[in-house]
């Protein structure tokens, strides 16, 4: 296949009218030239996939099944080629994209067998008159847009239970890393799909998300991104009063009590961190330590993070790469001047690319540390701030209630994570936490088989598990009535 084309559109390859490129953060060069989609297509697509639908949604489930087990099959058999790929164009360490390229199988995976159990007709009792019938449908034709962080398996996500529910889609990937969904859309292609069941569209945000939310026959959009788009996405589809499901910022706790495990904490912590060089929405936001072992902490992160390895990600040896874009290390550079200013004070710095002249200096900030011994001395709506990016914060409390109330203040509910070793404490501890996601002494909680979502201003809705499917489903009663005479 072309690179150049970067549009499915009722089962065949297309080339959009405006052209494009995709950079690699990491360098600076010029992976692949791109024509990019806008309304016409976009109309185009939900053409296909109305049409599709009338077919799709009457397809057996072990029909759905067994497209979605040959995907993913299809994608474990090429993980390492669209895993390259994607750490090329996203800048991400080459084993985390190979690693995302196989999560993203297992949602495949996992939906498939979801599809085979899907109970379309319950009878329930409680009215006069003989069974009344409970009827589950897919919602119909849903949009899937998604961010550039985890470009594969955020989509994987998205499509897998829609199409298991019988849905058909149009998914429009941020045009930031586009080559690795194109992909995944090829993994689809040929493990069978039928013409219009997904349907692909690459272009600017705008044009094509204006269609999506005007047209009536798009009943779900399914969103993962910043909560402000979110909101004006929540907004806009009133008109035509879709559902939602939103995946939305985070700005995770990272707790540490008083008893746990130093050197758990500090693994697990610089995965929950560093992972995606912080790039992530479950990454750790603030490490929030007890005060006995703050100074431990901090001396070994600091440690830690100055023994980062930035360099190409592509490269074994590479533990550090570069943010997706120049504009987001300045953002992230402001942020540490936030930090200082709300009560932080800078302890480490990790290493930068100065000696490497192959990589392009413009999307490497280097990791940083900043501390405060004393949380009440720090400024509250700081703490609010999602940083998604390398900049760890640590902030020594004494008091653990104080700290659970002002976390159950805070506007954002994703991801937390509570480190101890007394577990009916770490289970108390996280059971308060208003989130959607509790990693208990685990910094890496995402699975295919667990239900992913936040609460509060962090979204709408859960993606994975059982629970992922209810998303694509709708309800419909039927009442059986006796005669009246
Ligand atoms: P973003 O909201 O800027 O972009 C997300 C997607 O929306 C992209 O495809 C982008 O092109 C598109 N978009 C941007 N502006 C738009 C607009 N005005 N109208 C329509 N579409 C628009 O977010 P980002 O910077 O790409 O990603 C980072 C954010 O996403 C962070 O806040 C992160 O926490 C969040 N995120 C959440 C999850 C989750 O599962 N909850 C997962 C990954 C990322």
């Amino acid at each position: 296949m072309d690179s150049t084309h970067t549009l499915l559109i009722n089962g065949e390859w297309r080339t959009g009218s405006v052209s494009g490129t995709v950079y690699a953060p990491a360098t600076g060069a010029s992976l692949a030239q791109i024509t990019l989609g806008g309304q016409v297509e976009t109309v185009a697509a939900i053409d296909a996939a109305a049409q599709a639908l009338e077919t799709w949604r009457q397809a057996s489930g072990m029909e759905r099944s067994m497209l979605l087990s040959r995907t993913a099959a299809l994608i474990n058999e090429r993980a390492e080629a669209i895993g390259r790929t994607l750490s090329q164009e996203s800048g991400k360490l080459l084993r985390e994209a190979i690693g995302e390229v196989r999560f993203s199988a297992d949602y495949f995976a996992w939906f498939a067998a979801e599809a085979r159990r899907l109970e379309w007709l319950n009878g329930v009792s409680g009215r006069n008159g003989g069974p009344q019938l409970v009827l589950r449908k897919p919602v119909g034709v849903v949009a899937t847009l998604t961010p550039w962080n985890f470009p594969v398996s955020i989509q994987a996500r998205k499509i897998a239970p829609a199409l298991a529910a019988g849905c058909t889609l149009v998914a429009r990937p941020s045009e930031q890393a586009p080559l690795s969904v194109i992909a995944l859309f090829q993994c689809l292609v040929d493990a069978g799909l039928p013409p219009g069941v997904a349907n692909l569209v690459i272009g600017q945000a705008g044009p094509i998300t204006e269609t999506l939310l005007d047209d009536m026959r798009v009943r779900l959009i399914s969103f993962t991104g910043s909560t402000p788009v979110g909101q004006m996405l929540y907004e806009r589809s009133s008109r035509t009063m879709k559902k939602l499901a939103l995946e939305l910022g985070g700005c995770a706790p990272f707790i540490v009590c008083a008893d746990a495990d130093l050197n758990l904490a500090l693994d697990h912590g610089m995965i929950a961190k560093f992972r995606n060089y912080g790039q992530s929405c479950i990454a750790a936001n603030t490490f929030f330590v007890a005060e006995p072992l703050y100074n431990a902490f901090v001396g070994e992160m600091a440690k830690r993070i100055s023994a980062l390895q930035p360099g190409d990600p592509l490269v074994e040896t590479t533990t550090f790469g570069p943010l997706i874009n120049a504009r987001r290390k300045r953002e992230l550079e402001q942020v540490q001047a936030q930090a200082e200013a709300a009560g932080f004070a800078l302890v480490a710095r990790g290493l930068g690319i100065e000696q490497n002249t192959a990589l392009a200096p413009d999307c490497y900030l280097p990791p940083a540390l900043l501390a405060a011994p004393d949380m009440t001395k720090v400024e509250p709506a700081f703490l609010e701030q999602e940083i998604f990016g390398p900049v760890a914060l640590v902030v020594a409390y004494r008091d653990q209630e104080a700290l659970l109330e002002q976390l159950a203040r805070q506007s954002l509910g994703l991801a937390s994570y509570v480190f101890a070793q007394d577990m009916t404490q770490a289970l108390r501890v996280a059971a308060r936490l208003e989130v959607g996601i509790t990693g208990v002494n685990d910094g890496l909680p995402s699975a295919a088989n667990a239900p992913m979502g936040g609460v509060k201003q962090s979204g709408l809705g859960r993606e994975g598990g059982h629970q992922g499917i209810e998303e694509f489903l709708e309800t419909q009663y039927l009442a059986l009535g006796k005669p009246l005479l």
